[in-house]
């Protein structure tokens, strides 16, 4: 007898909630909020052959999908509570949903947050989860980190190391080589990345402004420079990478650093006599945090010249250079 839709439910994503006011069985699912908690709420949706590969394990696909969106609660530095799962699936395949499910729990409990909802239906394979998390109030106001705070004279920051989940997908790809042992450390970064919940955290009321790099460095950045109407100058060999990536030519670690994506760091600014805070986050999380540049006043009459918001980001070399934005994009790489 294959799986029904509700034994399906029951068997592999219902588990008795603890925060939540009601979990999965009714309509809706209730939370409550403390007096001077304000919800903040995200929405990412996985697509088959789109947003990872069929081969994925799937527990791993079932950590991935959960990690990137607790990713964005820690961009804005808020606490995880809970979240929701619409499943669409091309069958009810008991290996897939043990694997899946076993992921997507053990994140989920790393993090205290629960599952309290959802939807499930046939369809190509498609996760789509919400996530709720909680930030306090001050004064009327949002502790939120929010992409719009970046000031000119800012320091601009970044966790950990980028590159490597965008070096993983090139070696896939045959573009790359790298020995067994380091694909298996890239493979992690690109399927097992850790959202930096305790960072974003320790960064409220320190960081001026922060985002979770996914789509890359530079895009990202520049959703930053555009919503805070300002500019930054980035010294790109400053930016961290690790042993494996820098042991590639100059410019697959540009292109992997700056325009990789699915890094799930964060990517912050401070005021720089914040910077002994910034730091002193970083060791409370656990997570490395590297200053790669500053903030600037834009040019507008740049701007109004390029409108794509290259004019907002200066890019400079080690030997503090200009490198033009294309030479750090996926044409250098093939012509290299
Ligand atoms: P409705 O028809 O009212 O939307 P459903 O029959 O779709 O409700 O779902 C029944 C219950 O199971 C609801 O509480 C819903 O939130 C929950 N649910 C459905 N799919 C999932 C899932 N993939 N993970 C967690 N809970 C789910
Ligand atoms: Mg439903």
């Amino acid at each position: 007898m294959p799986l029904g839709e509700f034994d399906l439910i029951r068997r592999y994503f219902d588990r008795p909630v603890r925060r939540a006011a009601l979990g999965v069985g009714d309509d809706c699912a209730l939370l409550s909020l403390a007096a001077g908690m304000q919800l903040a709420t995200s929405c990412d949706m996985l697509v088959e052959g789109r947003h990872f590969l069929s081969t994925v394990a799937p527990e791993r696909l079932g950590h991935k999908a959960l990690a990137v969106n607790l990713s964005d609660l820690a961009a804005c530095g808020a606490e995880p509570l809970a979240f929701t799962l619409a499943l669409a699936l091309p069958s009810a395949d008991a290996r897939f949903l043990e694997g899946f499910s076993r992921g997507l729990w053990a994140l989920a409990d790393a993090h205290g947050c629960e599952l309290i909802g959802g939807d499930t239906t046939r369809g190509p394979l498609t996760i789509c989860i919400s996530v709720f998390g909680q930030l306090p109030m001050s004064n009327g106001g949002s502790q939120a980190l929010l992409r719009a705070g970046a000031r000119a004279g800012d320091d601009v920051y970044v966790s950990g190391t980028l590159g490597d989940a965008r070096l993983a997908l090139e070696v896939f790809r045959g573009n790359a080589m790298v020995a067994g042992q380091v694909f298996n450390t890239l493979r992690d970064a690109l399927e097992l990345p850790q959202p930096r919940i305790a960072l974003g955290l320790a960064l409220r009321g320190v960081a001026s402004a922060a985002i979770d790099v996914s789509d890359g460095l530079l895009g990202d950045l520049g959703h930053v420079l555009q919503r805070s109407g300002v500019g930054a100058v980035v010294e790109i060999d400053a930016v961290p990478r690790s042993a494996p990536l820098r042991a590639q030519s100059l410019a697959l670690q540009r292109l992997c650093t700056l325009s990789g994506g699915d890094d799930y760091e964060l990517l912050f600014t401070a005021p720089a006599d914040r910077a002994p805070q910034v730091l002193a986050a970083g060791v409370l999380a656990g997570v490395p945090v590297t200053r790669i540049g500053r903030i600037e006043r834009v040019d507008h009459t740049g701007e109004r010249a390029a409108p794509d918001g290259a004019a907002r980001l200066r890019l400079l070399d080690a030997a503090g250079d200009p490198v033009r934005h294309d030479a750090a994009s996926f044409d250098h790489f093939r012509a290299a």
